[in-house]
């Protein structure tokens, strides 16, 4: 904690409180200044103002005077004013700040050194206080300063009359007294200050001495004096300190004194027990090297026993390996299907079991006392001398180490051949030199050997096969069954297939091994070898060894077999999808032949394989066939449609060009009819007058089929088009004269819908079918026309035209659509007959249908489908999404 000096804090003390009095007294007097001046200056601007209103009641007095007040009253203010500013006014100098001012009871400047005569002030809140208060002093700020004024009023002219000055300058006085008493103030303070610093030095300086000789104390100088020759009670207290001060000294020497002492004991004490100490280490310590030594001695014996006992467990499992290793040797002697056996000094002395029964013998003293010439052939397969070889490999044995070769040895029993893998080693046994000899009986795997490779010959040959690719099946079957007779090495192979009726079997191929020769078109009857034939169907494959006596084959035997010299016969049936279609024989000549399985399976797969080719040139065959029509069918449709587009030309230009001469014939028709009007009669007349008819309706008729051949040449793409519309232009242009000459009316109950069509077309269509219903009415009917429409399937709309005409029989409603096709005659209803067909190429052509239903003398409803237009669809899923919602 810092410690504040008591100097300080009495010194802080005493300025605060002068520093308080000292602004109290200078507010205090600053105020009662203020007031003063207010008083003074009060009177002063009062007495002005009066001198003001008292120079205006003057004239206002002399006005009255006048007694003409309202002639001269402007001219009395007037002058007064003027004379007035030229008083304040002029040469207001360093005052030019105070001044006096008029405003009458309005607000309104009467006077003023800057503000004109008639300024309306009456809404400065000053202002209003003058008026309302008439006489009096307020302070007011106005055109940037703060103001003190007094006012007065004249009740004469009710003019108030103000004197103003700025604030400062009304307080100038009061701010230069506050001022200097704030400057003395400071000079008192300053002084006080000094004063005081130097009496409480004084007066605290024993204190501080008395303080510091205390800490000196505490840190233990006990020599430290104080330094007080005074005789108030500051230096009673300095003296008592002293006395204080030498007591405590005597004391603490004495204190010194016994600590010394009681040290030194101590430092006795201490070296004894180091002492003691260190004889107790060298104790410890030469217990530790004694038991370093023992431990040494202790881990040693240790190493060595467990030495010697991984030496003996090391023996041990050395014996028991020997052991085992005699026992397997012992084991694989006697249980090895190899032969081994010892031979020294040019005899056995040893061998296994195997041996014994690999070369026929009883016992081992049996084998043993037999010559190894003994079980050889005399020569092996080479010519050489079975005895001559043995010792050249048992020679190479001895010179190499070892030899390996293939031998063919003896049974002593029966004498019976067979072929080894000998391996012989030669080593030394007991200092002597001895031969160690393996053989293997590998007659087995040898013939397995050979089936292997036969069997990967046949699957070769098959493949060979597969691949063939010939033009021509004659081709084909010729390579099969020459590489059949060649990979089975058989005399005569042959393909037979069945006739038609499957009455006999016909030769398409035989080949002749020896010669290399083809041969074909032998017969074999059904009903002259009924149970080979029969079991054509019953089995796939007949393997005759002995073909004579097979009691599927025998029926050949005199007139077939024995002629050709064929003794064996392998016949495998060729079947497609499940059906028998011909057989591939194998015709063995020379001694009996055994067909083993693989040669079977062999002949199966060649089969197999003939039936594979012939369902493959089977196909080719079809497909070519089928690309031969569809060729020929894409001729067609193309001559067709060059057909097709000439006609359209045709009809086109056709129609075209016999306009004209009907036209020529109908107008000159016309003019030789009126030039010979009266001049000819009956007969001629009538007959010109068919002619003429003749040529208009030809014309008529030529004009239907331009608009039919028009529907397909020149359509135009569908487009949204409002069936609404199209009817009120008909009514408008097509049909206005006919729909006013029959009085005919349509009615459409309810708006059509849009439609996707091709507007041009759709107009015709719908211009043909109201005026058909028109036109096909009962003499004396008015025609009636009503065109409804429906949703149909598929995004169709189904528009209905009704009639209230003739009505058509139910066995015409079809025929009616064809071209030409007229229920009437011209002279009943005038006509074409193709009206109807150009309808229904329309409503094809736009993707829809057209027909009729009617009934004799109750009017007739031709209809047609036409696709919805995309928007009216969108906008009816969307009704029914929304209906759907709200249900
Ligand atoms: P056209 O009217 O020129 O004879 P159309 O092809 O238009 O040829 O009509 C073929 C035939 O179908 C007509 O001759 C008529 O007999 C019959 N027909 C067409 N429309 C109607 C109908 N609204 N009422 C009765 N019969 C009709």
């Amino acid at each position: 904690m810092k410690t504040k000096s008591i100097n300080f804090k009495l010194l802080s003390l005493m300025i605060s409180a002068f520093l308080l009095t000292a602004v109290s007294v200078i507010l205090l007097t600053d105020r009662q200044i203020n007031k003063i001046i207010d008083k003074s200056q009060y009177e002063t601007y009062s007495e002005k103002a009066d001198s003001v209103i008292g120079f205006i009641s003057r004239n206002y007095q002399s006005l009255q005077d006048t007694l003409m007040v309202e002639a001269y009253e402007e001219q009395f203010k007037s002058k007064a004013i003027e004379t007035m500013r030229s008083d304040y006014y002029k040469d207001m100098g360093p005052h030019k700040y105070i001044y006096p001012f008029i405003i009458d009871g309005a607000g309104r400047v009467v006077m003023h050194p800057v503000l004109a005569a008639g300024t309306d002030m009456s809404k400065i809140d000053f202002i209003k206080q003058i008026i309302a208060e008439k006489n009096g002093c307020l302070n007011y700020y106005y055109d940037g300063q703060q103001k003190w004024m007094t006012f007065k009023h004249f009740e004469g002219w009710n003019w108030f009359v103000g004197y103003t000055m700025p604030l400062d300058v009304k307080y100038a006085d009061s701010h230069q007294i506050r001022n200097t008493l704030i400057l003395i103030v400071s000079a008192i303070a300053t002084i006080i200050v000094s004063v005081l610093t130097i009496i409480l030095t004084k007066f605290t300086k024993p204190i501080t001495e008395l303080t510091k000789v205390s800490a000196e104390m505490a840190a233990g100088k006990l020599d430290s004096r104080i330094n007080v020759n005074r005789s108030d009670e500051i230096g009673v207290l300095a003296k008592s300190f002293e006395k204080m001060r030498e007591a405590v000294k005597d004391q603490i020497t004495l204190i010194r004194q016994k600590n010394i002492e009681q040290t030194q004991t101590l430092e006795q004490l201490g070296n004894e027990v180091a002492e003691r100490k260190k004889a107790e280490l060298e104790l410890e310590k030469i217990n530790k090297d004694l038991e370093k030594i023992v431990d040494d001695r202790t881990s040693n014996l240790a190493e060595t026993i467990e030495k010697l006992n991984s030496e003996v467990a090391e023996r041990k499992r050395a014996e028991e390996t020997l052991r085992r290793s005699e026992t397997k040797y012992h084991m694989l002697y006697d249980t090895t299907s190899d032969a081994i056996m010892m031979l020294g000094d040019g005899k056995f002395f040893d061998c296994n079991k195997s041996t014994l029964e690999i070369y026929g013998c009883a016992s081992v003293e049996e084998f043993c006392s037999k010559h190894p010439a003994d079980f050889s052939p005399a020569k092996q397969p080479g010519g050489e001398d079975s005895l001559t070889l043995a010792n050249k490999q048992i020679a190479i044995a001895i010179e190499k180490g070892s030899s390996h070769f293939e031998w063919v040895h003896k049974r002593a029993d029966n004498g019976k051949e067979f072929l080894a893998d000998v391996l012989i080693n030669a080593m030394e046994l007991d200092g002597k030199k001895v031969v160690h000899t393996v053989v293997r009986d590998i007659t087995e795997h040898k013939q397995q050997d050979i089936i292997q490779k036969r069997r990967i010959n046949y699957q070769n040959t098959l493949l060979k096969m597969a691949k063939l690719e010939n033009v021509e099946m004659d081709d084909t079957l010729k390579a099969i069954i020459k590489e059949d007779a060649d990979t089975l090495g058989v005399e005569r192979v042959s393909v037979w297939f069945f006739n038609e009726d499957k009455s006999a079997i016909n030769c398409e191929n035989l080949y002749t091994l020896s010669k290399k020769t083809y041969e074909k078109g032998f017969t074999l009857q059904a009903a002259d070898y009924p149970v080979y034939f029969r079991s054509m169907g019953d089995t796939r494959i007949v393997a005759a060894n002995d073909a004579w006596t097979n009691p599927h084959t025998r029926e050949f035997t005199e007139a077939y077999f024995k002629p050709a010299g064929i003794t064996s016969m392998l016949d495998v049936f060729i079947r497609v999808c499940g059906t028998v279609v011909g057989v591939v024989c194998h015709e063995h000549v020379g001694p009996m032949r055994q067909w083993t399985l693989e040669e079977q399976e062999f002949a199966a797969s060649v089969a197999d394989l003939v039936s594979i080719k012939l369902e493959a040139f089977g196909h080719k065959q079809a497909e070519e066939n089928m690309k031969e029509l569809n060729n020929e069918l894409e001729q067609a449709v193309k001559k067709l449609e060059e057909t097709n587009q000439e006609l359209k030309n045709f009809v086109y230009i056709a129609s075209h060009d016999l306009r004209e001469p009907l036209r020529k014939i109908s107008a000159f028709g016309s003019m030789v009819q009126k030039s010979l009007s009266g001049k000819i009669d009956g007969d001629d007349a009538e007959n010109l007058n068919f002619m003429i008819d003749g040529a208009n309706r030809m014309t008529k008729m030529i004009e239907g089929l331009l608009a039919y051949s028009r529907v397909s040449s020149k359509a135009n793409s569908a487009e949204t088009v409002n069936l609404n519309d199209i009817v009120d232009q008909l009514r408008q242009l097509e049909l206005s004269v006919l729909l006013e000459e029959k009085h005919t009316t349509i009615d459409i109950p309810q708006p059509l819908p849009e439609v996707d069509a091709d507007p041009v077309q759709i107009r015709q269509l719908m211009q043909n079918l109201i005026a058909n219903g028109m036109k096909y009415q009962a003499k004396g009917n008015t025609p009636q026309i009503t065109i409804t429409s429906r949703p149909a399937a598929d995004g169709m709309a189904r528009i209905n035209i009704t009639d209230n005409g003739i009505g058509i029989k139910p066995e015409f409603q079809q025929a009616i659509f064809i071209m030409f096709k007229r229920l009437h005659s011209k002279n009943e209803y005038e006509g074409t007959g193709i009206g109807l067909a150009v309808c229904k190429k329309i409503v094809e052509r736009n993707g829809g249908k057209i027909g009729v239903e009617s009934e004799p003398g109750k009017g007739s409803t031709f209809w047609f489908t036409v696709p919805l237009a995309k928007t009216v669809m969108d906008n009816t899923e969307l009704v029914q999404n929304s209906q759907k919602e709200l249900l």
